[in-house]
């Protein structure tokens, strides 16, 4: 079991009153205001002019994998085996939690720790997703926490819901953020051999577990044809899993609640959680990102992420899960949420989760209210 003792740490925060602008048209502006002023930002780097440009292979690449998706899913309602259909749905819950469990808790923020069986399978699920190697993908993430909707996030949602979604992958980076990117601390993934292992064999990996096993399962253990297993087993699935990390990029850094700091974008949003396996209670996130539940409840139907690293924990293969208190998380929510912070459920009378004020209340009522 996990001994779960929550660690004291400091969160970095950004302090962004203004609301994001997410538009078309503003979008255009925002860029344009990029094209032409110097940067202003606390974090930016002195009076660098950056001019955004276009990585057109990158794009292409984009380009492909999306219409690419739409053939595959073509193919999946009309030529596709059932089994290929269940097969593509596995994988892409499976993987999605070498994703959440492994590159975002455990290797990004170091919300648990995991005996190397564990990071081992991680590695193999995170590499069926495709999304580049742990340590890159770790490194913009931290980026991204530590210097959120600033020039030096990597996809700043200031700059847009196009941009925060996918353009930040075909756009050449701000300056900030490849200086932020240069700067942040990786000593603990240069640490892991089995980070460090997937790195350097990435491509074969890549060929191996994010192409080959998908596709050739299908054909070879029910016969579906290569072709159809190829669009639908690579590429619609690669593309759906890589839509679903995009969406808390933008979705959940626009729409929802903030019931934990009102001045920060990221918000929570249900519809992206339950798509992203736990991942979109985002105001929570970027309060307490070293949460290994990234929400509140931990509530297993929007959260399943949490119910796969508390399994492990009783295998003893996760351990040191950090999570907040509720005095932590009701003190932070009194002092800077936007008031749509309730407390959880309880199961009753003596439950831990009863506030000490509506205790104190109880209390003072007592037997009176009976007899009367
Ligand atoms: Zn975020
Ligand atoms: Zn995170």
């Amino acid at each position: 079991m996990s001994s779960r003792k929550p660690k004291a740490q400091s969160t970095v925060l950004s302090d962004n009153d203004d609301d994001i602008h997410c538009n078309a048209s503003n979008e255009m502006k925002n860029n344009n205001n990029y094209k032409q002023e110097k940067t202003t930002n606390n974090n930016s780097s002195n009076n660098i002019v950056y001019t955004p440009k276009i990585k057109w292979l990158d794009l292409s690449a984009q380009i492909f994998i999306h219409t690419g998706c739409l053939y595959g899913l073509y193919l999946l309602l009309t030529e596709a085996k059932l089994l290929t259909g269940l097969w593509v749905f596995i994988m892409i819950q499976l993987s999605g939690f070498g994703i959440t469990a492994g590159a975002h808790r455990l290797w990004s923020h170091r919300a648990y720790k995991a005996k190397w069986p564990l990071r081992l399978l991680l590695i193999f699920l995170f590499t069926i997703a495709g999304q580049r190697h742990v340590y890159a993908w770790a490194l913009d993430h931290r980026v991204h926490h530590k210097y959120s909707e600033t020039d030096a996030d990597p996809h700043n949602a200031k700059r847009g819901f196009f941009f925060a979604h996918v353009g930040w992958l075909f756009i050449t980076p701000h300056p900030d953020a490849v200086a932020k990117r240069e700067a942040v601390d990786m000593s603990d993934l240069i640490a892991d051999p089995i980070v460090m292992w997937q790195k350097k064999y990435y491509i074969p990996l890549f060929a191996l577990l994010c192409i080959g096993l998908p596709v050739i399962v299908p054909w070879y253990f029910w016969n579906e044809s290569l072709w159809t297993s190829f669009w639908v087993n690579f590429n619609f699935r690669f593309c759906v899993t890589l839509n679903i990390a995009f969406l808390v990029n933008s979705v959940a850094h626009m729409w929802g609640h903030r019931p934990y700091d009102k001045s920060i974008s990221p918000a929570e949003n249900n519809f992206v959680s339950v798509l992203a396996l736990g991942e979109a209670a985002h105001n929570y996130h970027h309060v307490f990102p070293w949460d290994y539940k990234t929400s509140e409840l931990g509530s297993y139907t929007f959260n399943l992420t949490t119910g796969f690293i508390d399994a492990f924990a009783r295998l003893g293969w996760a351990y040191d899960c950090k999570y907040a208190s509720q005095q932590m998380i009701r003190r932070r929510a009194n002092r800077t949420g936007d008031g749509s912070h309730t407390d959880p459920n309880v199961w009753g009378y003596g439950d831990e989760d009863l506030t000490s004020d509506d205790l104190k209340d109880i209390d003072t009522m007592g037997y009176h209210s009976l007899s009367s």
